[in-house]
């Protein structure tokens, strides 16, 4: 095989909470995740010579993004070469469609789909546990975005307990044109015995039960209270996806996305359309939870 192509999901975090800060400055917390459907397609093309590179898929595919040796997908491919002397190099084409740097792991997503790819090209039988532990050297999210589906992120993310695949939803998702810092959000973060936690027992009892309503109404996210000094419109966006008919409503990972959760995808594709029509400085997305099994 000298050709695969690659899916890399989107993901949500239905809960994301903070338990403490480590001295390494790294954080440990709790995350109920979910897979999207909304995907960056991989073209991953065995080359002779050795050698990797990445380039758009594209022309209009995000400027924003670096093509060069700063790419996740790039730096998976770097690891995995170094990891396993195969001979010859790769050439990835990313057709990227999850918007960058909003809290969708757009770019861990590229790099766990980099490394499932060059797994079954050059025939390296690698386990999951492995891609795993070679991909959490990239970022903590990428074990989980190599596993997919519904599971509690625990440790600083890497430590994986999959779940039963969540009641599903549609997904609004709002990007507000604002650019938030992961680093700002974490530095800002207030962690006293005071800061409310969110519910992730109520939210992981509700998949358990497969409770839609319960699930909805458990969603949380502490790194909100911080976006919200930078961004915000976050509240405002929230309030008009409840009254647009979402379940629930949520900003995921650092932000600045804000997702609603709706039953239907009529519901769903018209407050994508609300967004659109008034003209918020924002853009909008409709996608729903993607069970991988
Ligand atoms: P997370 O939810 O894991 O915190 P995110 O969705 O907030 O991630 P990404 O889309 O992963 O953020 O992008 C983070 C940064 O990584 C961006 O500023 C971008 O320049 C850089 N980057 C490198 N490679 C990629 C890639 N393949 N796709 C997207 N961003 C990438």
């Amino acid at each position: 095989m000298n050709n695969i192509t690659m899916p890399a999901y989107a993901k949500l975090n239905l809960c994301l909470d903070v338990l403490n800060r480590r001295p390494d400055g790294y954080h440990t917390v709790r995350m109920l995740m979910q897979s999207l459907k909304m995907h960056d397609t991989l073209y991953l093309s065995r080359t002779e010579d050795s050698g990797i590179t990445v380039i758009p898929y594209a022309p209009e595919n995000d400027p924003s993004i670096p093509w060069d040796e700063r790419n996740l997908a790039y730096q998976a491919a770097n690891l995995f070469f170094q990891t396993y002397p195969v001979k010859g190099g790769v050439q990835i084409a990313i057709d990227k469609q999850i918007p960058a740097a909003a809290g969708l792991a757009g770019g861990s997503s590229d790099a766990a789909a980099t490394l499932k790819g060059l797994n079954a090209l050059f025939n390296t039988n690698c386990s999951l546990e492995e891609l795993q532990q070679l991909g959490l050297k990239l970022g903590a999210d990428v074990p989980y975005c190599l596993l997919l589906g519904t599971a509690l992120a625990e440790g600083i993310g890497e430590q994986l307990t999959p779940l039963p695949k969540a009641p599903h939803f549609y997904c609004t998702l709002i990007k507000p044109s604002t650019g938030i810092s992961t680093k700002y959000i974490y530095e800002h973060l207030e962690l006293s015995p005071d800061t409310s936690h969110p519910d992730t027992e109520a939210a992981l009892a509700a998949v358990t039960a497969q409770d839609r309503q319960m699930l909805a109404a458990s969603l949380g996210n502490i790194l909100e209270a911080p976006a919200l000094t930078l961004c915000p419109e976050i509240k405002k966006i929230k309030a008009d996806l409840i009254s647009l008919g979402a379940s629930g409503v949520l900003m995921t990972g650092s932000g600045p996305t804000v997702f609603g959760l709706f039953e239907t995808k009529e519901a769903s594709f018209h407050a994508a359309e609300y967004f659109c029509a008034h003209n918020y400085p924002t853009t909008s997305f409709v996608t729903e939870f993607y069970d991988p099994s």
